[in-house]
């Protein structure tokens, strides 16, 4: 046989692979049902899944590679004209737990904003802009973890330098190796704080070394990695790293495009009680303005209102800007990418457009190979329960996907979580769920009126719960409808048959004499001809002296009329054992 190579970036789709592999779709789609995955036409698959499913169809002459895609390097740093202006640098500061990332966010603040206007920051806020030398300087801020991962995943790579906070009486820690690594990954400038230089075991030799080994060369050492000795608490030498950062912002010659449209990144988003959305944006080319239409996903909307870091109205932005802007139809997720479009129309084409893609992009996520594996596990005829879970936050969607997932099925339900996300329920979660069998579980979040009207038109069930057991409830009852009924069947007795009157097509005229138990009306019974089982009929009536009567008992001989689905010949001697047969709904 023909070898044959398919190369793999990423993943591929069912319709590519079948092509690939020469199969029908509909064949290739078979495959992955018997494996318990509904797939469709669109549906990607991943490499391992591809791998095992090639497997199972013995295709031996196949191989699978996986072809290396190149680390996506900035979507966000486009091309420059020659008429680029300079613009701030967009700094993350980042590092391990306690070695004093807040404190030296919160001392720079504190210090520039009394140096600077009065007023204190009390809401939360995802970016701010300080100012030394008069010169701006953007600060991401990057909280926790999960904003850390998420911009990673989103390949959101908008820092332009990463300023890397080390305890200096603790040295390299887990999170410091990871922030050194996004900073790689992100084509980032590292800039080292070495901080806590006020405490005793502070050692800023050993932590230069300890730097060095994990691959950042101090430039006093003849590297190329900037080492700043700070005290975020004590205030000490803050001014120098400043000065580093804007120098490293100088060699770098950051730069933007203004006269283009305005273009960015969505880095928090949040729905308030009279103001709908509230997305926090930081702009990286063009210039921002209030009015202007934008797309961001699969939402768009009007700039509505624009307020500066501080909550300060404004009229437009530019680059390296962040703002908090009202306007947009639905939240936008964070990470998402937004850009201006001429008018509302293009807008909401695009967002449209941008749903389906999105839709099956993320289809992909769901059939990984662990999912197979889990799936080829269950029993071959095991069902699928589909689900999309959204919530309020992180932490809420999370847990209600683990509860899920501890809802014992007995080995014969599949949980098959098609999507999750944080926010309302939207277009795009309907878009995934029409036609799939889906149920959309929202906790603590809402939806939108034109959500669940087009929900409604495409039959998809839409739930939302503000206590999580309700939810876990519906889900275990759902899970449980789709269970194969119980059967239970009890004996009633036995008839000897001694007289044939009639035998049609779907009814039967016959006597006989009960052996043992009794013949009622509604009894199902089993004819037998010596060991040979010959069907299945089912009594309508029971007759005694030619008079309809509710029973025969043993003992007595009577008349039966049998309905039957198919023609069953019946014959002086067959026995017909009778039984009742009930289904009882099941439960986990
Ligand atoms: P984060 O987890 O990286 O944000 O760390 P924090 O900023 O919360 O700091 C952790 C602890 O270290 C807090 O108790 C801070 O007061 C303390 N800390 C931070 N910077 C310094 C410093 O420069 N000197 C001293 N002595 N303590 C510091």
């Amino acid at each position: 046989m023909e070898e044959k190579t398919i190369q793999i970036a990423g993943s591929i789709t069912v319709d590519e692979l079948a092509t690939a592999l020469g199969l029908s779709v509909t064949e290739l789609i078979g495959t992955l049902f018997k494996n318990g995955i509904v797939a469709t036409i669109n549906q990607r698959l991943d490499y391992e899944t591809a791998s095992i499913i090639i497997d199972e169809l013995g295709l031996k002459n196949v191989k699978l590679e996986k072809k290396n895609t190149s680390t996506r390097t900035s979507d966000l740093r486009r091309e420059l004209s020659d008429k680029a202006v300079t613009r701030p640098p967009v700094v993350a500061v980042m590092g391990h737990v306690d070695h004093g990332k807040t404190t030296l966010l919160d001392t720079l603040l504190n210090k520039k904003t009394v140096e600077g206007e009065a007023g204190g920051i009390t809401q939360h806020i995802s970016a701010y802009q300080l100012k030394h030398d008069d010169r701006l300087i953007t600060f991401l801020d990057t909280p926790g973890h999960e904003a850390f991962v998420a911009i990673r995943q989103h390949g959101a790579m908008l820092t332009d330098i990463v300023v890397i906070v080390v305890a200096a009486d603790d040295g390299v820690k887990p999170q410091t190796v990871e922030a050194i690594n996004f900073a790689k990954s992100a084509n980032a400038k590292i800039i080292v704080a070495i901080n806590k230089i006020d405490r005793e075991g502070a050692d800023i030799q050993r932590t230069m070394a300890d730097l060095s080994n994990h691959g950042l060369q101090p430039e006093e050492w003849g590297g190329d990695i900037t080492m700043v000795p700070i005290s975020a608490k004590m205030n000490q030498n803050l001014d120098k790293l400043l000065d580093m950062i804007l120098l490293t912002a100088d060699i770098e010659e950051l730069k933007a495009d203004i006269d283009i449209p305005a273009e960015g990144l969505v880095i928090e988003s949040h729905m308030e009680t009279g103001k709908g959305s509230v997305v926090n944006l930081l702009v990286t080319g063009g210039e921002l303005k209030v009015g202007e239409f934008i797309v961001a996903g699969s939402t768009y909307g009007k700039v509505r209102t624009m307020l500066d870091w501080k909550g300060k109205p404004r009229g437009k932005a530019t680059p390296s800007t962040p703002v908090t802007i009202t306007g947009f139809k639905e939240l936008p997720n964070f990470g998402d990418r937004f850009a201006e479009v001429k008018d509302e129309k293009t807008a909401r084409k695009m967002a449209l457009l941008n749903a389906q893609a999105i839709a099956n992009e993320s289809a992909s996520a769901n059939v990984t190979s662990s999912d197979l594996l889990r799936m080829m596990n269950v029993a071959d005829n095991s069902k699928v329960f589909n689900v999309i879970i959204k919530g309020d936050v992180l932490g809420s969607v999370t847990s209600v996907v683990d509860s899920l997932k501890l809802i014992d099925t007995k080995g014969e339900i599949t949980l098959n979580i098609v999507s999750t996300g944080v926010g309302d329920i939207n277009e795009n979660d309907v878009y995934m769920a029409a036609g799939g069998n889906t149920v959309i579980y929202g906790f603590n979040v809402s939806v939108p009126i034109n959500i669940s009207k087009m929900a409604a038109r495409d039959g998809v069930p839409i739930r939302t719960y503000r206590v999580i057991y309700e939810l876990l409830d519906d889900a275990k009852y759902e899970m449980e409808s789709l269970l194969d009924a119980e059967i239970i069947e009890e004996d009633k007795g036995e008839m000897k048959v001694l007289g044939v009157f009639r035998t049609e097509k779907t009814s039967i005229i016959a006597g006989g004499e009960v052996l043992k138990g009794d013949a009622k009306p509604g009894f199902l019974a089993r004819v037998i001809r010596g060991k040979e089982y010959l069907g299945e009929a089912e009594v309508a009536s029971v007759q005694k002296e030619k008079i309809d009567v509710k029973e025969l008992t043993a003992g007595e001989t009577g008349g039966l009329a049998l309905k039957t689905t198919s023609k069953i010949d019946l014959q002086i001697g067959d026995r017909l054992k009778f039984f009742t047969r009930e289904s009882k709904k099941r439960t986990l």
